[in-house]
């Protein structure tokens, strides 16, 4: 199995990479050049490059600065995707999720236990203990479980685990096993592992055009390197858009005739001081909220606390939480806190923007595979769009 490593990308790295994207021709193309440099990019050309493919990346700004550097940092199957009986989703994140955890990256993803309170002894008990059954029993089909196994807890116990829990309100939890990642760092990794095997990577370096052959096939990309604003040439035999929600944008900087639509559907967070929640070391808690869940996650000296789930019609590159999504998420955190937080408890937000996605209309559907995992589209031939899904998968 490939593995990570830790190779610099120092400043005379860089250097030499753009000097190998500028000597790329029509005669002496990549293998592959991908477009962007969040989860999916660095993902994409870590997997290529351990294939022994001649691998480019380009990324607009720095590794990770768009959606991939302001996740809930979970690694995960997804516990909500059961209730929707999105059983393979949540099986391949499991798999992912412990792989990474025992094998890819041991040192970056780190497990972190969760409690989901009761509110209603019978009911919750039964319904949100059948699932939490089964996210667990789903870990060790076929294989060795990396994690251990759930358990319930009495309105006592969950209130020794975790004291500042409402136990007035709460009635009982069940506490299960997932893990934790630092998502930028992550990228990174990748990053530098990918060009550990071989690949050329460039940051701050953006894509300003899409080149055809006579074919109409692309055939590369025009980029700008965004210190100096020289403009070149980087020629490829194939170019994957790991764009996020740049997709649309790029495609139709690329006058691709069919596609993706994306809408930025937007996901903040607040971060509260890690002494105003009273709970064990690695444990966090999950619950329900009207639309999805909420999460309550220890990072270091803080609690990350969210998301929402709103549209945004702003600028891509800089989502940013409201006054209302603060007010939105204190308030479901207030639901199952003792001791009510504030505003004056908030000392930072983020924001990240989930890119919802459909065909555009009259494109070719049948080059078109959408689903909640990722979506897979040849928007135009030689240009392959890769978008959507989760960090963990
Ligand atoms: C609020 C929120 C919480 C989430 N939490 C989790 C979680 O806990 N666990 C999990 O597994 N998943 C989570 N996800 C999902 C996960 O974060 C995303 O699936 C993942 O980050 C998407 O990565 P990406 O590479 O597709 O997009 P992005 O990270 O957005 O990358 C696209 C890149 O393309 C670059 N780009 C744009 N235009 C150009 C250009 N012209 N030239 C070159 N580069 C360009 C951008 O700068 C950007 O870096 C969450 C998502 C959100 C929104």
């Amino acid at each position: 199995m490939p593995t990570l490593r830790t190779l610099p990308l120092s400043a005379a790295t860089r250097e030499d990479h753009l000097a190998r994207l500028r000597a790329t021709s029509p005669e002496a193309p990549l293998d592959i050049l991908i477009v962007g440099g969040g989860s999916t990019g660095v993902g994409a050309a870590f997997d290529a490059a351990t294939r022994g493919l001649d691998v480019g990346i380009v990324e607009a700004r720095d590794w990770a600065s768009g959606t991939s550097s302001r996740s809930s940092r979970l690694m995960h199957g997804g516990l909500r995707y059961l209730e929707m009986l999105d059983v393979k989703l949540v099986y391949e994140a499991l798999r992912e999720r412990d792989l990474l955890l025992t094998q890819t990256a041991p040192h970056l993803v780190r497990p972190l236990r969760f409690v989901f309170p009761f509110f209603h002894k019978v009911i919750d008990r039964g319904f949100i203990g059948a699932g939490v059954t089964m996210y667990d029993a789903m870990q060790s089909l076929g294989r060795r479980r990396a994690m251990g196994a759930h358990r319930h807890l009495s309105r006592r116990s969950m209130a020794a685990t975790f004291p500042s829990l409402d136990d007035e309100k709460i009635v009982g939890a069940v506490e299960y096993a997932d893990a934790q990642f630092d998502d930028a760092r992550l990228a990174m990794m990748l990053v530098r592992s990918a060009v550990d095997h071989g690949a050329v990577a460039a940051n701050y370096t953006a894509v300003t055009g899409y080149l055809r052959g006579d074919d109409g096939r692309v055939q590369g990309v025009r980029v700008r390197e965004e210190s100096s604003g020289e403009e070149f040439d980087v020629h490829a035999r194939a170019v994957i858009l790991a764009g996020g929600v740049w997709t649309q944008e790029q495609q139709e900087l690329a006058e691709a005739d069919g596609g993706l639509e994306v809408l930025a559907s937007k996901g903040a967070h607040i971060i509260v001081p890690r002494d105003r929640i009273r709970a064990d070391a690695a444990t966090g808690v999950i619950t329900k909220t009207e639309k999805s869940v909420l999460f309550l996650i220890p990072w270091d000296e803080y609690w990350v606390i969210g998301t929402t789930d709103t549209p945004w019609a702003e600028d891509v590159a800089h989502p940013a939480a409201t006054a209302d999504d603060i007010d939105y998420i204190l308030e479901h955190a207030n639901a199952v806190l003792k001791e009510d937080l504030t505003r004056d408890d908030v000392i930072a937000t983020y924001a990240g923007l989930r890119p919802l996605l459909q065909p555009v209309a009259g494109s070719d559907g049948a080059s078109t595979k959408i689903s909640r995992e990722h979506t897979v589209t040849e928007v135009a031939p030689g240009l392959t769009a890769v978008a959507g899904g989760k960090w963990t998968t």
